[in-house]
């Protein structure tokens, strides 16, 4: 770290976290492509609508700061992104990949809502009232995410559990092959 206040620490955290939600904005709509359900893909379409909000809330701290944004690689969320994306090359039963890529979208949403609870603080201890505001906006945010992923698989991992039979009960007894449940869309 170059500085040694709390303020520096503070402009390099949110650094850190403007680069995590630009990556965020590239990996979302490879993950909404690999979801199958569409509930979730739906979730992860809006949350990138909401990722690019968050990116840009920081843009508009940087500018009251008189910081540049950009200068910081979040190596954390780049491991997540990495890990997520692997996963989706994988071979498995629809509602059991669906479960893994909600397993490695809560552990973003988690690591983020670590970043947002830090720098909300950091800004209110600093007197930065405004930044405050909006870091906690982006933060409740997070959370609602996080909560709506939980609730999405609270019905796929009991799919998941039926060894993914249950993908095909929903259209009756023709069964259609997996690869054509697969919403395929241009990003
Ligand atoms: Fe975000």
């Amino acid at each position: 770290m170059k500085g040694e206040t709390l303020h520096d620490l503070y402009v390099e955290q949110l650094r850190d976290l403007y680069d995590a939600e630009n990556q965020l904005t590239k990996a979302l709509p490879k993950m909404a492509q690999g979801a199958g359900s569409e509930e979730l893909r739906e979730a992860f379409e809006e949350h990138l609508e909401q990722t690019r909000g968050h990116a840009q809330r920081l843009e508009q701290i940087f500018e009251k700061l008189g910081e540049k944004p950009k200068g910081e690689k979040c190596k954390g969320m780049e491991e997540l992104i990495r890990e997520g994306s692997e996963l989706l090359d994988e071979d498995m039963a629809e509602s059991v990949k669906d479960a893994a890529i909600i397993a490695a979208a809560q552990r973003v949403e988690h690591y983020e809502i670590a970043g947002y609870g830090t720098v909300r603080s950091f800004a209110n201890l600093l007197g930065e009232a405004n930044a405050a505001q909006l870091l906690e906006q982006t933060l409740e945010e997070e959370k609602e995410t996080d909560q709506k992923l939980t609730q999405i698989a609270s019905e796929i991992n009991v799919q998941a559990e039926g060894g993914g039979e249950a993908d095909t009960e929903d259209v009756g007894e023709a069964s259609r092959p997996r690869s054509s449940t697969r919403k395929k869309r241009a990003a």
